[in-house]
């Protein structure tokens, strides 16, 4: 048997977990694989402070196992500042699962992956994200416990995204409130890229209070439906980013806020429900305050859908449910004004408030 020997200089070199651009102090990380199923899945732990790690498992057919390691380890920090600026008692955690959703996901791979959540004994709590289903989550929960957003049949609070762009809608309305001096979006123009399930529902919002409403997407038959049913117009110019709308809804991936994006955006609103729309978070968030684009932070006006998995832990009912996330009205102007008081991109204002809940929470632990 060849066994690979690396010299000094190569493993000083090869910083392949803690020396990642993406890790952010993350407290575990998690590699699961199992070879019977075909498992490969990494389970990222970034904070505990405020409560057990909860976050979506995410099945991609990633390019590499770096990009896999990368995305968990964005991701579940992403988490900890969404829980932590909604005021919930939750960490932050991720998993994602290598693999293509369509042709390698079964129910021995998912209930491996659900043993592996239970080995970590409630410090990590799973939920759907992309690739993902309710009825994956009711598999996991075969397995154990820590498991959220499993079917209203089996007692869970089932598909979150109706929340999620209940939430973005919340967001948008504060946007637009700060920068145009009311909330109210009829007749303002609105383009939301990327109408799944989030992207559908936030349609829907606009289209009842009569916003103008431009829609592109890759699935053609997708925006035919859409379009018919709302009576939201196709985007059809080339250039989505350099679109002469008044707000500019990310509804698909993230990173569409970039190097290359930044200076053809014309929308005055950036308000949307992808996850890391800011390529880079310092320097397009400093980029977008400068060009005076009001940039509404993704990880806190999309949190609609962890209130709703929330909701299950906590035990309660859809009321409450709409209530928090209809705060997200408030939380968006209240950072909205910081960032101006403060000089500060909005971005960087909500992470602030977020990271000093966090750090009022662990000194209390220390007392
Ligand atoms: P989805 O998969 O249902 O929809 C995504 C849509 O984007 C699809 O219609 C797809 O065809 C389209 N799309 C993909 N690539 C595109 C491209 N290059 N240009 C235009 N459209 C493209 O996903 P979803 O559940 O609606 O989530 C949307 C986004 O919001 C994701 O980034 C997700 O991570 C984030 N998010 C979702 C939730 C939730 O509750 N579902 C919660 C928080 C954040």
């Amino acid at each position: 048997m060849q066994v690979d020997v690396l010299t000094a200089k190569e493993l000083k070199r090869t910083a392949p977990v803690f020396g990642q651009v993406s890790f952010k102090d993350h407290e575990q990380v998690v590699f699961c694989n199992d070879k019977d199923t075909g498992l490969k899945a990494i389970i990222g732990i970034h904070n505990t402070v405020l409560g057990p790690a909860l976050g979506g498992t995410r099945m991609w057919n990633y390019n590499s196992e770096w990009e896999a390691l990368n995305d968990v380890l964005r991701l579940s920090r992403g988490m900890t500042y969404k829980s932590a600026i909604t005021g919930l008692n939750l960490g932050g955690g991720k998993a994602v699962i290598i693999g293509d959703a369509k042709k390698d996901k079964t129910p021995e791979l998912m209930r491996k992956f659900g043993a592996y959540v239970d080995s970590l004994g409630g410090k990590y709590i799973t939920a759907e994200d992309v690739g993902m289903e309710t009825a994956d989550m009711d598999t996991v929960r075969e397995v154990t416990p820590y498991v959220t957003g499993i079917s209203e049949e089996k007692g869970g609070s089932g598909n979150p995204s109706p929340i999620t762009a209940y939430g973005v809608y919340m967001g948008m309305k504060a946007s637009a409130k700060y920068k145009y001096g009311s909330d109210n979006l009829s007749g303002k123009s609105v383009l939301v890229q990327g109408i799944g399930h989030v992207g559908e529902t936030l349609v829907d919002y606009l289209r009842k209070e009569d916003a103008k409403v431009f829609i592109s997407d890759i699935n053609e038959e997708r925006l035919e439906a859409i379009k018919n049913k709302y009576g939201a117009i196709i985007f059809e110019e080339e250039d989505v980013y350099a679109a002469n709308v008044d707000i500019y809804a990310p509804c698909a991936l993230g990173a569409t806020v970039n190097d290359d994006t930044i200076n053809r955006l014309k929308a005055g609103i950036i308000a949307g429900a992808a996850n890391n729309q800011l390529a880079d978070e310092v320097r397009h968030g400093d980029i977008l305050k400068e060009k005076g684009i009001v940039y509404a932070p993704d990880f806190l006006i999309n949190a609609g859908g962890i209130i709703n998995v929330y909701a299950e832990l906590e035990n309660y009912d859809k009321k409450e449910i709409l209530h928090k996330t209809e705060n997200i009205y408030n939380t968006t102007l209240e950072i909205l004004s910081k960032a101006e008081k403060d000089n500060i991109s909005s971005h960087f204002a909500a992470l602030k408030i977020a990271q000093q809940r966090i750090n009022d929470r662990k000194n209390q632990n220390l007392k």
